[in-house]
């Protein structure tokens, strides 16, 4: 039975032609073959038939900026401004991690992202093969890259450089295509300027796009002033970063002349709304990089800052946040706001046959429990799911045309058991 049938369900395939269609959508494989009102023409043929009159169908969340591994330090500290988070309580728990550590991790933030609609995530980290193994696994899709921070001895950043291309290379393509690969510098503030054109070369070399973070803190923006005499955008622009096929995290202090930069150079932007307030970096200036034509996507980041990887979260808090800080309630608009968690994903990480249900994409989509009180009345299904709806409502997932998860319940991955390796991590971290 490669096909099968979803009938009499509601359909927001975020085209622009038909947002929401009432009616089906056939699946043959990895695709989607069919999706309108009307029976599918070669209805008689298809045996496998889901009743979907009680669910919303939508395409599978992309979620373009994380660190995965990084759950396993969710809730260990909070309310602390980004450096100190970072260099007196992350980067000296992290410097304990093993395999396992980052294996079960992994899977922990996997687990929740799937359970909660998101079929695509972009992780940035370190032994990433345990990364990939968990993606195979788990019938995720993952773009993967091992981030580097260069601020070591050059004979370690050569060790660092020579993993992520051997990564890269290994993983490319790998689990019938649902891993990618892209080369990774970690930060312009924490990557000395050759460190970086190191990896540019080696994106060119392997032809792959280039992720990194950027302009996250007006600290950092500052620092890079200081001692390279540039803002990062430039200075990234500078060591050739935006030669590559590329997207940044944060971006949230820009100039106008930044973003007409990131435009004209086609680079995208991964907003990360809950991780910038909570470290209280600031709100990136979406509405600004939309209308200048920048690619926007939505990150959760890590669950040490956030401190959930449901992306429905992040749709809403883009939703509201940017209305609130321009005083202007138009803007970022619920179908806007859904389109940076689907089509604008899709963009970011340049795999165009994902984000919306239509015939020939890849069939990566979600249903969500409709039949709930936050749903009535049926004023506006798009709506609904910006502004009341959450990663809790979904039911069934599919990626790549594979049944991921089921009535809420993951099908590959042993939920009993990453829980209890999940937290035996922590503790052995903690005591350690
Ligand atoms: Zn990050």
């Amino acid at each position: 039975m490669s096909k099968w049938w979803i009938e009499n369900g509601t359909f927001v395939t975020m085209d622009e032609a038909q947002p929401v269609v009432r009616g089906h959508m056939v699946v043959d494989g990895d695709r989607i073959v069919y999706i309108g009102e009307e029976r599918p023409q070669e209805a008689d043929e298809i045996s496998v038939r889901i009743d979907g009159s009680r669910r919303v169908y939508m395409p599978g969340l992309i979620n373009t900026h994380g660190h995965a591994a990084m759950s396993l330090l969710r809730g260990f500290s909070d309310d602390e401004a980004l450096q100190t988070w970072l260099q007196d309580y992350m980067w000296p728990m992290e410097a304990k991690f093993t395999d396992a550590d980052v294996k079960w991790g992994t899977s922990l933030a996997v687990l929740e992202m799937l359970k909660s609609g998101t079929t695509t995530f972009v992780d940035m980290y370190d032994r990433m093969d345990q990364v990939a193994q968990v993606v195979e696994r788990s019938g995720m899709r993952g773009v993967l890259m091992r981030g580097a921070i260069g601020l070591c001895p050059e004979e370690v950043q050569r060790e660092k450089l020579a993993e992520a291309v051997q990564f890269a290379k290994d993983w490319n393509g790998a689990a019938d295509g649902r891993i990618a690969t892209m080369m990774s510098p970690h930060a312009p503030y924490t990557c000395p300027p050759a460190f970086i054109e190191a990896f540019v070369q080696a994106a060119h070399d392997l032809d792959l796009p280039m992720h990194t973070h950027m302009s996250e803190t007006r600290a950092e923006v500052e620092q890079n002033m200081r001692e390279y005499g540039l803002r990062p955008v430039a200075h990234l622009d500078r060591l050739g970063l935006f030669s590559r096929p590329s997207f940044v995290a944060h971006a949230v202090h820009l100039t106008d002349e930044e973003i007409a930069l990131l435009a004209e150079r086609g680079v995208a932007v991964s907003h990360n709304p809950a991780s910038n307030l909570k470290l209280a970096s600031g709100v990136a200036r979406v509405p600004e990089l939309l209308k200048a034509g920048v690619a926007v996507s939505l990150g959760t980041d890590s669950a040490a800052s956030n401190n959930n990887l449901d992306l429905f979260d992040e749709i809403r808090l883009a939703a509201l946040v940017h209305k609130g800080v321009s005083g202007d309630p138009t803007v970022v608009p619920a179908m806007q706001a859904l389109q940076l968690a689907t089509l604008g994903g899709a963009a970011t990480i340049r795999q165009p046959e994902l984000g919306a249900l239509k015939a020939g994409l890849k069939a990566d989509f979600i249903s969500l429990d409709a039949d709930q009180p936050h749903f009535y009345p049926r004023t506006d299904i798009v709506s609904h799911l910006v502004y009341s709806a959450s990663g809790r409502d979904v039911r069934d997932v599919w990626v790549d045309g594979r049944q991921v998860v089921q009535g809420g319940v993951c099908l590959l991955l042993d939920e009993e058991k990453i829980l209890a390796e999940a937290e035996a991590c922590y503790r052995r971290l903690a005591g350690a």
